[in-house]
């Protein structure tokens, strides 16, 4: 096996004590990447191997029976080398690849002042460049569209209420039901059978299974979470390979998870600081081709990150941030010194990223402005301090309806009067992406479909899923517009196990408001009464609901005679009144200062809070917390291709890592290597 760029330091000393005592020896030896890990052909890795134990520490480590000296790691000390975190001793080979398909044995021999380990995993290259027929023309441009938490009920939810269903005949399709290739995806993290959402996109943008709440990282114990050992994303790969861009476009704080997933390495995704310099920092805005990511569009919520800390809506700290990054993983990655990384809360990263090129846009109508004149070359949009509001709170906004008993509307509330809808956003980011001729890779996320689906509010995740929708509607157009693009509708995870389980009966619509409330009668050790549920048709007697679509493609009410009512698989606790629920559950990911004022003006913290507990009746859930979580149900995913049959190559069940080679191999199949490299 050659390794590419191994930076060989030769720290590796003469000899080591072979003495292997059987009472006592580190603990917790492990190498990454573990055993089962794939890579693409000159994808890079970091190699790393740790245990924990008495210093001083040794290490050694062969690839294929040949010895490899580690680029980081003080053979020998036991003083630390400001990477490996108290108690741990680590070495690292930062930034190896590797040319030579199939599978390749790493070993690593960890030592400690008590005894040795040794330990292997065994990795497998994938060729990308020469895999089977794609029937056409290789793909250029990659559209991801990422329904955060959305399985197939989220799906027929919004089907059936935006076209509605005859006598067993849905009405009509949703974009994404159209896209020829189907198939279901298994969705599990590198430590459990249920992912969230940073090891759910990473999987897609890299190929690897990575831990929980981890981005483009394997496990490490390390100083800092940005220490962490690394894995080459798709965007990254790509741009060097071939001088592609990236666009970041989501309903979310760009802070987050799924977004993130896919340009930032962390073994944390709640540092939101350092994630979003990441994205500048690394984003090759020089255009060298030599690292980075090719970052031009970054649309969404998250401008509190963006902010010096001083300022009115800021979340920017030092203990989100992150500082100079380790020598060698600089020099392996081919960072330019500038990339490494400072703890700078008082960054103005909005200023930056103008200065590096990027027209700024802070509501619908300065992004409208930005394009009126063409596209510009590289766009920024930041329409929220935190999470943007969801479809249905933007549009009441848009129609003049305020929340029953509000004097004002959701999106004043939160302090973005003007935001634009996600098909408005992918639209903006495709007539960007568009300008580079090499190509690019998009990742567009519908974030409130999980977000929503967490507090039970089925309306507003329902909402949401129409939106996505329309965006997907979007991408589809640009696919035929281009050529050469592959567009894939998956989710990361089903989040709640959300349900269709019914319609609201006969009557129920109007019996709803005047039941009385569980609350009175309700103990542990009593049952929660059953007079609520009287209002759920199920069976024959759930019919076919029927909305009225207004011209701006939404709902005019959710609250219709046979109402589509949602079940949870995997609730927390709340009151259930089926009706719309006026106020959102305050979001997670906003200033602190702006969750006060929300909670003051009488929005619910939690989803047992809302104000229908005056009449809802309530549901204990069997999960902790007080939200639903997410399920390790397999999602649906639904390709369409132009230039080639790419979209075939997702039918049948494959698991999420699948998804990134085959796209892969869709982009390089019959290529040639290297752009920048
Ligand atoms: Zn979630």
């Amino acid at each position: 096996m050659k390794l590419l760029r191994p930076l060989s330091r030769a720290l590796l000393i003469a000899a080591l004590s072979c003495a292997t005592t059987a009472a006592a020896a580190p603990t917790k030896v492990t190498l990454m990447p573990p055993d089962g890990a794939r890579f693409l052909r000159g994808q890079r890795f970091d190699i790393r191997v740790e245990g924990q134990g008495q210093g001083p520490y040794a290490a050694e480590l062969s690839i294929d029976g040949e010895a490899r000296d580690f680029t980081s790691g003080e053979n020998g000390t036991s003083t630390t080398d400001g990477i490996s975190a108290a108690g741990w001793g680590g070495f690292n080979l930062r930034g190896a690849s590797s040319d030579e398909p199939g599978v390749h044995t790493l070993t690593a021999r960890f030592e400690d002042a008590t005894g040795a380990v040794t330990v292997s995993s065994r990795i497998r290259i994938e060729d990308p460049f020469s895999g089977a027929k794609i029937g056409g023309r290789p793909t250029k441009n990659i559209i991801i569209m990422l329904g955060d938490g959305m399985g197939v009920a989220h799906r027929t939810a919004a089907r059936l209420v935006k076209f509605g269903v005859t006598a067993g005949q849905p009405d009509g399709y949703l974009a994404m039901d159209q896209f020829p290739g189907t198939g279901l995806v298994t969705t599990h993290s590198l430590n459990s059978i249920i992912t969230d959402s940073a090891p759910g996109m990473a999987c897609y943008a890299s190929g690897s299974h990575t831990a929980n709440g981890q981005e483009g990282v394997n496990p490490a114990h390390v100083t800092n979470v940005f220490f962490a050992p690394r894995i080459e994303y798709m965007a990254e790969y790509l741009h060097r390979m071939k001088g592609t861009s990236l666009g970041l476009v989501s309903t979310a704080d760009l802070e987050d998870a799924t977004p993130a997933a896919n340009a930032v390495h962390t073994g944390d995704r709640n540092h939101g600081t350092g994630i979003v310099d990441q994205y500048l920092d690394e984003s090759d805005a020089e255009g060298s081709y030599a690292y980075g990511t090719g970052l031009s569009v970054l649309l969404g919520g998250g401008r509190r990150w963006f902010l010096p800390a001083t300022e009115f809506g800021s979340s920017r700290s030092k203990s989100t941030d992150y500082p100079a990054l380790p020598a060698d993983l600089v020099a392996a990655w081919n960072l330019p010194d500038a990339s490494g990384g400072a703890l700078d809360p008082q960054r103005n990263l909005l200023a930056d990223f103008q200065g590096k090129g990027f027209t700024y846009a802070d509501s619908r109508t300065a992004l409208l402005g930005a394009l009126s004149g063409g596209a510009p070359e590289k766009l920024l949009g930041l329409f929220g301090y935190g999470n943007m509001n969801v479809a249905l709170d933007k549009i009441n906004a848009r129609r003049g309806v305020k929340p029953a008993g509000s004097g004002t509307f959701v999106v004043d509330d939160y302090h973005a009067p003007d935001q634009p809808m996600l098909d408005e956003m992918a639209e903006a980011a495709l007539q960007v992406l568009s300008r580079n001729r090499d190509g690019f890779v998009l990742m567009v996320e519908g974030a409130h479909i999980d977000k929503q689906s967490h507090l039970m509010d089925a309306d507003r995740a329902i909402g949401e899923t129409i939106e996505f929708d329309n965006a997907v509607g979007v991408a589809r157009r640009w696919a035929d517009k281009l050529g050469d693009t592959v567009v894939v509708v998956l989710a990361d995870h089903e989040c709640s196990g959300f349900s269709l389980i019914g319609a609201l009966s006969a009557g129920g619509l109007e019996k709803l408001g005047s039941l009385p409330s569980d609350t009175a009668t309700l103990s542990p050790g009593t049952a929660p009464g059953r007079q609520k549920s009287s209002v759920v048709g199920v069976y024959d007697e759930a019919g076919f609901p029927r909305y009225r679509i207004l011209a701006d493609g939404y709902p005019d009410t959710m609250d219709v005679a046979k109402k589509v009512l949602v079940g949870y698989g995997a609730n927390g606790d709340r009151f259930e009144g089926w009706l719309s629920k006026p106020k959102p559950v305050i979001d997670s990911l906003l200033p602190g200062s702006f969750k006060a004022e929300l909670k003051s003006n009488g929005y619910p913290a939690e989803p047992y809070d809302r104000p229908e507990n005056q009449f809802g009746f309530f549901i204990r859930g069997q999960v902790p917390g007080s939200q639903a979580v997410h399920t390790a149900s397999d999602i649906p995913i639904s390709a369409y291709s132009t230039g080639n049959r790419a979209s075939q190559l997702f039918t049948g069940v494959q698991t999420n890592t699948d998804v990134f080679f085959k796209l892969m191999r869709a982009t390089l199949s019959g290529t040639e290597e290297g752009k920048g490299d």
